[in-house]
C-alpha cells in the first residue's frame, strides 16, 4: 500500500512495524519520494484488521491524506524489516514543522529516574525541533543543525531501534552528548540562573527554537515598562508564558478552547483577558486581549517552573526588525535590551516567529505549522512562486497540487526583512526541489516583494490584484474554485484604478474577479501619515459628509491643534498628496478618532483593535449605511455617529452601532450581488474581519440570506494569506502577464 501525506519524519515506519508486529503481518515499509510506501503479508483477518487501524492510530505528527491498497501474490514472507529511503529524482520528501515537547518528553524532563531529568532538549519522533534546524535535504541528522554532536551509544541505540519512539528522531540527544544550555558570563545550572535573574525583575534574551525572545516578568511594572522602553515598542501587546493550563487560566478566559494552549503547534493565543489577570497593566494597554503560550520546548518549561509566575515572552528584535536567531547577531542586537543572556549551542537555522491563533482563526501562521503544505484546488501546472504583499509578509512555493506558505517574515520595508525573505525562498526551493517558472506578485509596483519578483530571472512575472489575492486565498483553502461574492475588508490595496481599495465587494473566482461594489472612496491626506493618524481619517470623512471644512470635534481638540486640522481639512478638498481610498481599516480609523479614543496609533490596526474593545455587547441598534448600486455610502453613518457623540451617547454604545451599521451594509451589497451573479457562495477576509463583532454579524446576516459562508481557517485573513492566494490564481490561470 501507499500512504500519502505527512508520513516522513514523524515516526511512521515505527509504527507500521509495530502495527505489523502486533497483527503477525510479515512484510516491509519504506519511505519514498512519493510518501511510505508498505508490503504486508498474512491471514486476510490480519491484513484487513491492519488496513483498517492504519490511518487513525497513526502517530501525532502525521497526517495520512491517502492509503491506496493493492493485493499482490503472497511469498510466504513472516518478518517484517524496514528498508531503508528509495529516493529517484522526483519531489523530496516533506520537513515536517516543529513540533511542541510531547506527555512522554515532559514526563522524562520531571522525572528525577529518568536519564533526561531536566535536560533542556528532550525530544523524540513526536516533538521537537524540526524545520528550524533543517539544512537540507533529505531531512536526516547531518542535514540538521545537530550535525556538529555525535550521539553516545545510548542515544545511538534509541535512534537505530524501530521499537523505540527515538527512532530517527533526528535531534534526538542527551546529557552525554547534545546540546547545552549556560547563562551568558555565569557558571551555575542554566536555568536556576536565568530563573533568579527573572525573579528579580531582569530582562533576560531567551534562545530558543525559532528565534531569541525577551522575557521579564509579566507582573513587575518596572520590568515591563524597561523592556517596552528599549524595545522602542510603544503600546502593541506583549506575548505572555504561562508554566501551563492552570496559570494560563489566570491570565485568559478560554472555557472550552483551552485545547488551542496545548498540542504541538505550541501558538500564542489571544483570549479575553481576565479582570484580575495577575500582569501589569502596560503588557498590552487598550486590549480586551492577552495573547498567552504555555511552554513549546524543555528549555521553557524549566524555565517557567524555575520562575513560577506569567513571563512577558517577546520576539527578540527591535522594533520593526526580524526576531534574532544567530549568535553573534542576537548579541549584538539585543546587548542594549537585555540584562542577561541564555543561551544554547543548537544553532537555529531558519528563524521563525511564534504563530498567533484565536479561537477560529489563524492570524499569524508560522512556528509549528510551517511548512506543513496546502491543497491547490487547481493543480500549478508550472512550478511557481507567490511574492505576497508588503505588510506581515509570506511567500509561497506551489507544483502540482501542493503549496508550501513560508514563515511570516514581518513587515517587507527594510533591507533587513527583505534578506531574511530572500533567503526565506532559497530555502524553501531547495527543501521541496521547485523551480518556478512563474513568479506571482501584488500590483502595487513600489512594495519590495514585486520589486523582488520583477528582478527575477528567467522566470515569468504574473501580477495579481491585492483583493483578489484575499478573495482566492479564503476559496482556494476550502477547495473552492468560485465564483463567489467576497467581502474584503483590510487597510490598503492598490486597485487597477490607480486608487488605493481596501473595502470591497467582488465577485469572482480563482481566475478573475469583477468589483461588484465598495466602500464610498474619501481622500487619504497625506497618504501614509493618515494610516499613523486616525485623527486626518476623521478630519477627511467629516469634510465628505458635511461639504465644508469640518469643525475640530470636541473629542479630539485636547490632541489636534486647530491649525493642522484646519490644514488637513484643506488637504483633503485640494486632492493634493491625498489619493482616493475606499479602506474599511480607514473607516475604522475614523470613527476611533471621533469617539476620541485614537487619534494617533504606534501599530497597525490599532485604532480598529480598541473600538472593538470598547463595543457594549449589550447595545442593539445599528447605524444606517445605505447601499446604492454596490457603493456603501458611509457618509450616512458618520453623520449618525457624529449625532451620537454630540448628543451625548457613550462611546460604547456609538462604537457598537458602527460596527452593526457597517456590518448590516455588507451582508445588503453581497446579497445583491451574489443575485446578480447567481452564486450562493459568500467569503469574507481582509485583515479587517480578524475584528470578531464585525466577522459574527456579517457571517451570521448572509447565513440568514441563504448563503453559504467561508471564513480563513488555515491561513490568516491579514495579508499573511496573500501568497497563497496569488499562487490559487496563477495557478488557475489567472492575475495579468506583462503586454506583449
Ligand atoms: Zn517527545
Ligand atoms: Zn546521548
Ligand atoms: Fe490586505
Amino acid at each position: 500500500m501507499r500512504v500519502q501525506g505527512t508520513v516522513q519524519g514523524v515516526g511512521f515506519r515505527p509504527y507500521v512495524h509495530r502495527l505489523a508486529g502486533e497483527l503477525g503481518l510479515g512484510g516491509w515499509v519504506l519511505n519514498d519520494e512519493q510518501g511510505v510506501l508498505c508490503l504486508v503479508e498474512g491471514l486476510p483477518e490480519a491484513v484487513s484488521a491492519f488496513l483498517e487501524r492504519l490511518p487513525g492510530e497513526a502517530p501525532p505528527l502525521a497526517r495520512v491524506t491517502a492509503v491506496r491498497a493493492e493485493q499482490v501474490p503472497p511469498t510466504g514472507r513472516s518478518g517484517f524489516e524496514i528498508r531503508g529511503s528509495e529516493r529517484g529524482p522526483g519531489p523530496a520528501p516533506p520537513v515536517t514543522a516543529d513540533a511542541a515537547t510531547c506527555a512522554d518528553c515532559l514526563a522524562e524532563l520531571w522525572d528525577p529516574a529518568d536519564r533526561r531529568f531536566r535536560y533542556p532538549f528532550v525530544n523524540c519522533t513526536n516533538c521537537g525541533p524540526r524545520f528550524t534546524i533543517v539544512t537540507g535535504v533529505p531531512y536526516d541528522r547531518a542535514r540538521t543543525t545537530m550535525a556538529g554532536f555525535e550521539m553516545c551509544p545510548r542515544c545511538r541505540e534509541e535512534y537505530d531501534d524501530p521499537a523505540d519512539r527515538r527512532f530517527h528522531a533526528q535531534p534526538n540527544a542527551c546529557w552525554e552528548c547534545g546540546p547545552r544550555a549556560w547563562v551568558q558570563g555565569t557558571e551555575g545550572e542554566a536555568v536556576a540562573v536565568a530563573g533568579a535573574l527573572l525573579r528579580e525583575g531582569a530582562i533576560v534574551a531567551v534562545k530558543g527554537i525559532g528565534g531569541y525572545h525577551l522575557a521579564c516578568l509579566a507582573g513587575d511594572e518596572a520590568a515591563v515598562g524597561a523592556l517596552r522602553a528599549r524595545k522602542h515598542r510603544e503600546e502593541r501587546p506583549f506575548a505572555l508564558l504561562a508554566r501551563d493550563l492552570e496559570a494560563a487560566r489566570t491570565l485568559v478566559r478560554l472555557g472550552p478552547d483551552e485545547s488551542l494552549l496545548c498540542g504541538p503547534v505550541g501558538a500564542i493565543v489571544l483570549a479575553p483577558r481576565r479582570a484580575d489577570a495577575p500582569v501589569a497593566a502596560s503588557v498590552a494597554p487598550g486590549s480586551a486581549e492577552l495573547g498567552v503560550m504555555l511552554p513549546y520546548s524543555p528549555l521553557h518549561h524549566l524555565l517557567a517552573a524555575e520562575v513560577g509566575a506569567p513571563l512577558v515572552l517577546t520576539s527578540g528584535n527591535r522594533s520593526d526588525e526580524p526576531i534574532a536567531h544567530e549568535d553573534a547577531d542576537a548579541l549584538e542586537r539585543l546587548a542594549a535590551i537585555a540584562d542577561a543572556f541564555l543561551l544554547h549551542d543548537r544553532p537555529i537555522h531558519t528563524r521563525v516567529d511564534d504563530s498567533v491563533v484565536r479561537p477560529g482563526a489563524i492570524l499569524r501562521r508560522s512556528r509549528g505549522m510551517v511548512p506543513e503544505p496546502l491543497a491547490l484546488p487547481v493543480p500549478a501546472t508550472r512550478p511557481l512562486l507567490a511574492c505576497g504583499a508588503e505588510l506581515k509578509s509570506t511567500f509561497c512555493l506551489a507544483s502540482e497540487g501542493r503549496a508550501w506558505v513560508g514563515h511570516h517574515v514581518g513587515d517587507l520595508k527594510n533591507y533587513e526583512t527583505l534578506r531574511s525573505f530572500e533567503l526565506g525562498v532559497e530555502h524553501f526551493e531547495r527543501l521541496f526541489a521547485v523551480r518556478p517558472e512563474l513568479v506571482a506578485h501584488d500590483e502595487h509596483p513600489d512594495y519590495l516583494s514585486t520589486r523582488y519578483a520583477l528582478g527575477r530571472v528567467g522566470v515569468e512575472p504574473v501580477a495579481v490584484q491585492h483583493h483578489h489575492a484575499h478573495l482566492a486565498a479564503c476559496l482556494a483553502e476550502h477547495g473552492e474554485t468560485g465564483p463567489a461574492v467576497g467581502a474584503i475588508f483590510d487597510g490598503a490595496g492598490l486597485g487597477p484604478d490607480g486608487t488605493v481599495w481596501g473595502g470591497e465587494i467582488l465577485v469572482g473566482g480563482l481566475s478573475g474577479y469583477e468589483r461588484a461594489g465598495h466602500l464610498r472612496p474619501v481622500p487619504l491626506p497625506g497618504g501614509d501619515r493618515a494610516v499613523r493618524q486616525p485623527w486626518r481619517m476623521a478630519c477627511a470623512w467629516l469634510g465628505e459628509t458635511f461639504g465644508a471644512a469640518p469643525a475640530l470635534p470636541a473629542a479630539l481638540a485636547g490632541a489636534v491643534e486647530r491649525r493642522d486640522w484646519a490644514a488637513v481639512g484643506e488637504l483633503a478638498r485640494s486632492g493634493l498628496a491625498s489619493p482616493p481610498t475606499s479602506s474599511a481599516g480607514r473607516l475604522f480609523d475614523a470613527v476611533a478618532a471621533l469617539c476620541g479614543l485614537r487619534p494617533e496609533v504606534t501599530y497597525e490596526g490599532q485604532a480598529a483593535i480598541e473600538l472593538e474593545a470598547v463595543c457594549d455587547p449589550a447595545e442593539r441598534g445599528a447605524h444606517p449605511l445605505p447601499v446604492a448600486g454596490g457603493v456603501l455610502d458611509a457618509r450616512v453613518l458618520i453623520e449618525a455617529v457624529a449625532a451620537d457623540l454630540a448628543g451625548g451617547v457613550p462611546v460604547a454604545v456609538v462604537a457598537t452601532r458602527f460596527h452593526h451599521g457597517l456590518a448590516d451594509a455588507t451582508v445588503q451589497a453581497c446579497r445583491e450581488a451574489a443575485v446578480a451573479a447567481g452564486t450562493e457562495l459568500a467569503v469574507l477576509s481582509g485583515g479587517a474581519f480578524q475584528n470578531r463583532r464585525l466577522l459574527e454579524r456579517t457571517q451570521a446576516g448572509l447565513v440568514a440570506a441563504g448563503l453559504r459562508v467561508l471564513v480563513p481557517r488555515r491561513l490568516p485573513p491579514n495579508d499573511g494569506g496573500i501568497s497563497f492566494g496569488q499562487a490559487a490564481v496563477v495557478a488557475a490561470g489567472g492575475g495579468t502577464r506583462p503586454a506583449g
